[in-house]
């Protein structure tokens, strides 16, 4: 996982929001979680936890994607509040241009990245497991050749903007090259050039989070 792989939540966003592809691909198939090289865990397995929004724009995406990570389908609590947060999410003009939104995930006040948002090492799954994370919406983006990830974003952006980015957060990386975009995941990107995007949870997410959490 390299810096670019994981603060770059830009460019090809040639596909509309369809759903439903590859359906006979997906029938039989083995959810395969796609973890971090080391991985590492939130705190908590199934302790409430607790979103926030400081941007305060967006806020019906990042409460829907709250609602989503908590829901029934999957083994973890959590809910949106302005208070007490363990995921806070922020909107500014961030660094560069290509740079739509980053995870920026600690563990005890250590991150889990580096300034290059390389893996520290720093982060795991049994000791140091992550209990707070910032999550950076950049306004300053301008992916060259793909409008929809300049700010403004559309709603269903920012549905998917918030969910990847705290996919990023409870432990998960994009899928490699293969399969790709076969895998029916909020944590596809869009340099990957997939004709389908996911706005909500997919089973295939729920499966991975219960299975880590
Ligand atoms: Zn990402």
């Amino acid at each position: 996982m390299t810096k670019k792989t994981l603060r770059r939540v830009l460019a090809v966003w040639s596909a509309s929001f369809v759903v439903a592809f590859l359906v006979t691909f997906v029938v039989g198939s083995v959810a395969r979680a796609y973890e971090f090289s080391p991985p590492f865990k939130w705190e908590w397995d199934e302790t409430d936890i607790v979103v926030e929004d400081r941007g305060y724009e967006y806020q019906s995406e990042i409460i829907g994607a709250t609602v989503d990570y908590g829901d029934d389908d999957t083994d973890i609590d959590t809910t949106y509040s302005t208070s007490g947060s363990n995921i806070i999410h922020l909107l500014g003009d961030y660094e560069g241009e290509n740079i739509v939104a980053f995870a920026d995930p600690m563990s005890h006040s250590t991150p889990c990245f580096d300034e290059d948002h390389y893996l520290t090492g720093d982060c795991d799954t049994s000791d140091n497991r992550v209990d707070f994370a910032y999550i950076y919406w950049n306004t300053g983006a301008d992916p060259q050749g793909y409008p929809d990830f300049e700010y403004p974003w559309t709603s269903e952006v920012a549905q998917y903007i918030s969910r990847h980015e705290m996919g990023h957060v409870f432990g998960f990386a994009h899928p490699p090259p293969t399969p790709g975009c076969s895998v029916q995941t909020v944590m596809l990107t869009p340099e990957m050039g997939c004709s389908t995007f996911y706005i909500q949870l997919t089973s295939h997410d729920n499966t991975n989070i219960n299975n880590k959490y």
